[in-house]
């Protein structure tokens, strides 16, 4: 059998070891310690200086954000129904409503129309939206100027799920930070990981300084345990936390190895029977994964295969929420986008650790499969 070829694996930088080693001879093995507050300094730092939160997972940091938000029981969600189902999960988790909106064809993320439309007609029927959760699909940073504009006018909060997008900019500021409240994953398949982790990101001090509260159980100042909210155990290792600052130090680099893996694609493959998404002026994405559009007669779920054959993983597309099971009954603004999207694209192994040969060895397959 041929060597295996990942679709997003964790690639350390060599720093991450030394980290993880001085928190074991440190014995600073909880989440309290040193690397936590160096942690979000550094990732601060990078970020142009917004406040930053270390979490146990980008789902946590959704949870956390919502609360923040006061979301409460029977309030009203707006979210991107293309996404990954970690960006919903904690609006049920609050006992909220999700109300889905499709995505605009030129970054697959929210449709600015679409949302006008989605808040008036809220509005019109007395049921106000708390807050709009936003996604960069795949790290493609979403049209976050008209978005923006139009949660201003209408005085809604908007949380920006950057947890595909940490190394992106819109407008050259960092993606993450361009809402109200910003979150980041460092899941293992993610750009980088501390193996498993995540970010609450905010300007709003009060906000970093809660969300780290409610994260570890929400003591309140007492020598004893006091306790006037319910808590979560939510925060970072320093552990994980020391494998985040290896990663940080290699971040730069690894946007530039996605990115050159998307290239290769675009170099190989587009023509009539594929299509990719250009990033609109402006943006900049880190090319998370690469995702492909089947715009030909070979359905995505045939290369998918041929590739699995040759022991490549690949992906189809996030399918959108409000196709799910779990979300059935939910109100959704659609136009199509997501679901052709869904039915007609492929995500292709875009690890920064792949080599020009694997790269090589899986366009052959999908060449061939049209000779
Ligand atoms: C990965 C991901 C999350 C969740 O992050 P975890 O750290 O795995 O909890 C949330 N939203 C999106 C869009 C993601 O891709």
């Amino acid at each position: 059998m041929k060597k295996k070829i990942w679709l997003s694996p964790p690639h350390m930088g060599g720093e991450e070891e030394g980290f993880v080693k001085e928190a074991f001879e440190t014995n600073w093995i909880s989440p309290v310690g040193p690397h936590i507050s160096a942690f979000e300094d550094e990732l601060s730092s990078y970020l142009e200086g917004v406040g930053v939160a270390a979490l146990s997972s980008g789902t946590a940091a959704i949870h956390l954000a919502l609360l923040l938000l006061d979301v409460n029981q029977g309030d009203e969600v707006i979210c991107s129904t293309f996404t990954f189902s970690a960006s919903i999960n904690p609006v049920r988790y609050v006992g909220a409503v999700p109300v889905f909106v499709d995505s605009e064809r030129d970054t697959w993320g929210m449709d600015p129309e679409l949302l006008e439309k989605t808040i008036k007609d809220r509005i019109n029927a007395g049921r106000k939206p708390k807050a709009i959760i936003v996604v960069h699909l795949y790290g493609m940073p979403a049209q976050m100027n008209d978005i923006m504009r139009l949660a201003r006018v209408y005085e809604i909060p908007v949380i920006e799920d950057a947890a595909e997008a940490l190394g992106s900019t819109y407008d050259g500021k960092p993606a993450g930070t361009l809402a109200d409240i910003g979150v980041l994953s460092f899941n293992g398949n993610k750009i980088i990981t501390t193996s498993g982790g995540g970010a609450l990101l905010s300007r709003n001090t009060a906000h970093i300084t809660r969300a780290r509260f409610l994260a570890t159980q929400a003591r309140d100042p007492a020598p004893h345990y006091e306790h006037s909210v319910i808590g979560y155990n939510y925060r970072l290792s320093n552990v994980c936390a020391g494998i985040g600052r290896g990663q940080l130090r290699v971040l730069d680099n690894r946007v530039k190895q996605r990115r050159e893996v998307f290239d290769y694609y675009i170099r190989k493959l587009a023509q009539e029977h594929f299509s990719f998404l250009a990033e609109p002026v402006g943006t900049f994405s880190n090319r998370w994964l690469s995702c492909m559009v089947s715009t030909g007669n070979v359905r995505p779920g045939l290369i998918r295969e041929a590739l699995e054959k040759e022991n490549i993983e690949s992906r189809p597309l996030w399918k959108p929420m409000h196709l799910q099971p779990v979300f059935r009954g939910c109100k959704s603004f659609l136009n199509g986008v997501s679901e052709y999207a869904f039915t007609r694209g492929i995500c292709l192994p875009s690890g920064s650790n792949l080599t020009t040969a694997d790269l090589d060895r899986i366009t052959d397959v999908i060449i061939r499969l049209f000779n």
